[in-house]
């Protein structure tokens, strides 16, 4: 008899039947309030009955059509219509399946393009499992560890962690910015370096925005130094932060945007943007892949973007993430095992500390598996595992924030007893 790998971590022990909106249903018909959104994919909610429609549509008329031997409908209607919410420039579009593809094809785009081999990348970042996609990823050694040699070329300079740091965020954004000079004069000289990845807000490295003066500070020297920037927006696109695209709180304008996840609101589908000049210098045939582009996600995708316009869905995000943040605060003022909450829009979350100010995972742990006990689904992240995180569907009413927060506040009072007892036995 088959079974899955040993090695799959299940972070909720829910085996989910259905799903509607912010909620999952379990085998057993139990409701679960799902801020997990698939890892920050289904923004509109589970089955949105225009996405499914649009799905089962393309369904019953091409499934498949693959882009480099015919081209389909579905896929020329999503690059007219992502035009009208890329940023101005970026008008040039290639499609694949997964986050970490997308990422590998931008690597592959920078070095084409620059004729320089290293990436720079920047310390708790993420940018998938894939080989080269790994290198680029620092969010932790389980996804670097036993798996080498890694793509050499890449060099790793710091995030403005100011919380970490126990600094502002602005001597946070000094001291990182300072470094990545030195690594450019150093280990990554200018002349051998592509480009810069970065995450808007730092994902699975624990939900840590940049601030607007670090992507400012990097815009400027990738054009002082002939150096592309290019801005992961897998988890923080399609209104994720409050602002259409992450990398929007800032003053700056990327060169390749890398996306995914919430572009077709769970189908697998993912795409780099740049402008039409950078793009045409990928090496023809280096890019691609049997689905990329797929005729169903695509169409999933239209239908994904109509209801991020239609339902408001990035104004939603802004200003229920601003509740959630201001309830998350209020919880956090009992219980001083966090240290800190943070996050932009429906981006959210809370870093679990010692009374040192160490990272504390059991504790983040704790909490988590409390809230999953009361039917509040999260997941944690952080370099350390100590951050808890919520990533509930866009599509989420005030009501139900304010039940999540409940939940939450009743869960770190489970984990709080929990972490007692262990410590008395
Ligand atoms: N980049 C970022 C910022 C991500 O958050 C992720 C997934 N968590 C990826 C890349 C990789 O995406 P995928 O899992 O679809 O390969």
């Amino acid at each position: 008899m088959a079974q899955l790998s040993p090695l799959l971590k299940q972070a909720t022990p829910v085996l989910a039947e259905r799903g509607e909106g912010v909620y999952l249903y379990d085998a057993g018909g139990r409701r679960h309030l799902d801020f997990t959104a698939g890892i920050g994919v289904t923004n509109t909610g589970h089955c949105h009955p225009r996405v499914v429609e649009a799905a089962r549509a393309q369904v019953g008329t091409l499934i498949h059509g693959q882009y480099t031997t015919v081209m389909h409908r579905p896929l020329l209607r999503l690059v007219e219509a992502l035009g009208d919410v890329l940023p101005d420039g970026l008008d040039t579009l290639f499609f694949l399946n997964s986050g970490s593809e997308a990422v590998e094809a931008s690597i592959r785009l920078a070095r084409h393009a620059t004729g320089r081999q290293n990436i720079v990348v920047f310390h708790g970042s993420f940018h998938g499992r894939t080989m080269g996609a790994a290198a680029l990823t620092t969010a932790g050694t389980k996804f670097r560890a036993a798996i080498g040699p890694l793509m050499p070329g890449v060099a790793v300079a710091p995030f403005p962690q100011a919380y970490r740091y126990g600094w502002d965020e602005d001597e946070a954004t000094r001291f990182a910015l300072r470094e990545l000079d030195y690594v450019l004069a150093t280990s990554s000289p200018v002349s051998d370096t592509a480009a810069f990845v970065v995450e808007p807000v730092l994902g699975e490295g624990g939900y840590i925005p940049a601030p607007p003066a670090f992507l400012e500070g990097l815009r400027e020297r990738a054009d002082r130094h002939g150096i592309l920037l290019v801005v992961d927006e897998v988890q923080t696109g399609y209104g994720r932060t409050g602002r259409f695209w992450g990398h929007q709180h800032a003053a700056i304008r990327p060169d390749v945007l890398i996306t995914a996840k919430g572009l077709a609101s769970g189908f697998p589908l993912s795409a780099i943007a740049a402008p039409a000049a950078l793009m045409g210098k990928a090496w023809p045939g280096s890019q691609g892949g049997t689905y990329g582009g797929n005729a169903v996600a695509c169409a999933a995708a239209l239908a994904t973007l109509e209801v991020i316009r239609d339902e408001n869905l990035v104004e939603n995000a802004a200003v229920l993430g601003a509740r959630l943040n201001e309830g998350l605060r209020k919880a956090a003022a009992d219980h001083p095992e966090i240290g800190d909450v943070r996050g932009l829009g429906l981006m959210q979350a809370c870093e679990f500390s010692t009374p040192d100010g160490e990272p504390d995972p059991a504790a983040a742990q704790r909490a988590h598996a409390a809230a999953a006990e009361r039917g509040l689904l999260l997941l944690t992240c952080g370099a350390f595992g100590n951050v808890v995180r919520m990533i509930p569907p866009l599509v989420v009413d005030a009501s139900q924030i304010d039940d999540a927060l409940a939940l939450w506040s009743d869960a770190l009072g489970d984990a709080a007893a929990h972490g007692a007892a262990e410590r008395d036995t």
